[in-house]
């Protein structure tokens, strides 16, 4: 049986800097992969940068079947970038095979070439999350049904497409496809749209998704998925009434879970959670002592940049001063990428009222901002809620044109508790969008 130092399974985002840092301190590494297509892991290949290449080509007014020509090179190329990044690193070796736990010390390893037992010193599970397909009937059975991940490779451009769910994922293809000529309609069971935003700009943000063409049944829940000859038949209850739409596909985006699918924890003694997720501790730590957990499938909020933090904690725990634990993570931002992108961090108001907090609210319309009226794309609103006393930022939300890079600067305000003030006084470049900050935060 081989035995090695460490065991990565799953090429994501942690697991693959995780591979580099530890072949680069000279440690011997195997990092296990299930699947060829996806060297990098999930945001490379079929999630982050694909949809944001595409979101961006079809707001450029590209045609669909080039725009997926463009988004198929840009993977292709990242992907055997990402390969070779850890692949061609001396004590770092690619598996390309499943895994799976035999026990809390053996995980089994089977390619075409047949099954292998292997150990190590320490075992990382970085396997991603998996979408959750509800429970309707027809949906598993249907051939015009997809994740976005078989959305993401779909040759024709759908005509009409339905989507079910208004989370990120589900309003982000929403928006795409319309552009690119869909018609649209959005399934939600939910009363509005980012119903975890602030109430003013999810509003604003609905407006302008229906002035593109995008149509919405709130509080509506699917009962029926029926293929037919030209696509298929959806039914939906709302508001004690069933409709019934045509269409020719629709788009399942109604939440991920963490992804443990194949690796059999149950012959483990690791520990799962009610969604089973892998329990970790501060440390990342599962129960067993030499087995950590990253990424997604850990339970940890799901962006590329929270599994590169759990890399951060893991390597400062084996390579560094120990110190970095999940407690160093406050604050951090979320985007959904509309036209424009919607981009928040920290509070709400409600969630200032609800926790007795003093503070103030600052709002202001995109359209004063120069760089939005040269982008051409004046939609949008800033709403900030600051600390009445210090003036530091408790939470904020952007709604305008490149609101996910102003969000980065008001991320490392707020955690150097630098006060709104001193960002309003700053000297920004023009036209900047960031230069928004001179005018929100001119009269506090
Ligand atoms: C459509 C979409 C858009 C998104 N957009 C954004 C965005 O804009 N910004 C953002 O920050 N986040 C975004 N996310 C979320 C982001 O993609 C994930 O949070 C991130 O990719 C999770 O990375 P990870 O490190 O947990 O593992 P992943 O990158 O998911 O990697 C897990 C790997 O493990 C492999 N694997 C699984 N089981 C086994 C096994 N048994 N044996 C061997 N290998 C296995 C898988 O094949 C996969 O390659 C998006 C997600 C989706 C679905």
């Amino acid at each position: 049986m081989r035995h090695f130092e460490n065991i990565i399974v799953g090429f994501g985002k942690a697991g693959k800097t995780l591979a580099a840092s530890l072949a680069n301190h000279g440690q011997e590494v195997l990092v296990i992969e299930k699947d060829s297509h996806m060297y990098g892991g999930t945001c490379i290949n079929v999630a982050c940068l694909p949809t944001k290449n595409l979101i961006i080509n079809a707001q450029k007014g590209i045609e669909y079947s080039q725009a997926l020509e463009i988004k198929n090179q840009m993977t292709a190329k990242l992907r055997n970038k990402n390969y070779h990044k850890v692949a061609d690193l001396k004590t770092a070796t690619v598996l390309t095979a499943d895994a799976e736990f035999l026990d809390d010390q053996t995980i089994q390893v089977t390619d075409e070439s047949g099954k292998e037992q292997l150990t190590a010193d320490r075992i990382f599970i970085n396997t991603g999350s998996t979408p959750i397909i509800p429970d309707i009937e027809g949906i598993n059975t249907s051939n015009h049904v997809f994740a976005s991940r078989e959305m993401l490779d779909r040759q024709q451009l759908a005509k009409k497409l339905v989507v079910l769910g208004s989370g990120p994922i589900g309003l982000e293809f929403a928006s795409m496809y319309a552009e690119f000529g869909s018609q649209v309609l959005v399934l939600s069971n939910g009363k509005q749209i980012l119903a975890r935003e602030e109430p003013e700009v999810a509003a604003m943000a609905l407006d302008d998704l229906q002035a593109d063409g995008i149509d919405f049944a709130f509080e509506s829940q699917l009962t029926k998925v029926k293929d037919t000859e030209a696509g298929l038949q959806l039914t939906y209850q709302q508001a004690g009434q069933e409709h019934v739409v045509q269409a020719d596909a629709l788009l399942v985006a109604t939440g991920r879970r963490p992804n443990i699918d194949d690796l059999h924890l149950e012959r483990t003694t690791i520990e799962l959670g009610d969604h089973s997720e892998i329990l970790v501790d501060d440390q990342l730590k599962t129960n067993v002592d030499h087995i950590w957990a990253l990424g997604d499938v850990n339970g940890g909020p799901q962006f590329t940049y929270i599994s590169l933090d759990d890399f951060r904690i893991v390597n400062n725990q084996l390579l560094g001063d120990h110190s970095r634990t999940l407690a160093n993570r406050t604050v951090y931002p979320h985007t959904t990428f509309l036209n424009p992108a919607i981009s928040s961090i920290g509070l709400t108001e409600a969630q200032a009222k609800t926790q007795g907090l003093n503070y103030q609210i600052v709002t202001m319309p995109t359209a004063g901002v120069p760089k939005a009226n040269v982008i051409g794309n004046p939609r949008g609103m800033y709403k900030v809620v600051l600390d009445q006393d210090t003036k530091e930022i408790l939470g904020m939300t952007i709604y305008a044109e490149e609101a996910y890079e102003t969000i980065n600067l008001i991320s490392l305000a707020m955690q150097q508790h630098v006060p709104a003030t001193v960002l309003g006084d700053q000297i920004y470049a023009h036209p900047t969008m960031t230069e928004a900050l001179n005018d929100l935060f001119a009269n506090l």
